[in-house]
């Protein structure tokens, strides 16, 4: 069964449509977070960005740079946190991989995106070394 936002995709639901080129769509949140709140999501469905092709991956970047700007203007925004949900442990609750932009505003009681993190890991030297040397390796 396809997502609820393979179906904004095609048009079965509707959606506020902000931007659309070939391979990406951009809409707005149903349950917004911040005025403007704006999802970027690829129009192919891949669940998580792990599965998303480099040049859909290139397509579905540029798509958020070229958005932040514009959400940030027209809600008049101080700043925005850009960020994805990737994986369901993480806090993914739709399976179709997406950006949320949301406009940030001086004073707006939110936190910064360190707050999603739990118990902060105690790690020594020697095993921050070895984490950097097994990712270093693989990329
Ligand atoms: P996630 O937790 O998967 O990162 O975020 C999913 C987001 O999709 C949520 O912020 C939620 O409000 C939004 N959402 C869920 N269903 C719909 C929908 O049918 N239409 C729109 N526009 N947004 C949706």
């Amino acid at each position: 069964m396809s997502t609820i936002f393979s179906q904004i995709v095609a048009g079965e639901i509707p959606a506020r449509i902000v931007y659309e080129d070939e391979t990406t769509i951009a809409f707005l949140d149903a349950n917004p977070l911040a005025p403007g709140h704006t999802l970027v999501i690829p129009k192919d469905e891949y669940e998580r960005l792990n599965d998303v092709p480099d040049d859909v991956a290139a397509d579905l970047y540029e798509t958020v740079h070229h958005m932040v700007p514009v959400v940030e203007d027209a809600v008049d925004a101080d700043a925005t946190t850009v960020a994805f949900n990737n994986g369901e442990e993480a806090g993914q609750e739709v399976p179709h991989v997406h950006c949320h932009i949301v406009p940030r505003f001086e004073g707006d009681g939110g936190g910064p995106i360190h707050a999603v993190a739990g118990d902060r890991p105690d790690l020594d030297d020697d095993e921050l070394d070895d984490i950097a040397a097994d990712i270093e390796a693989s990329a």
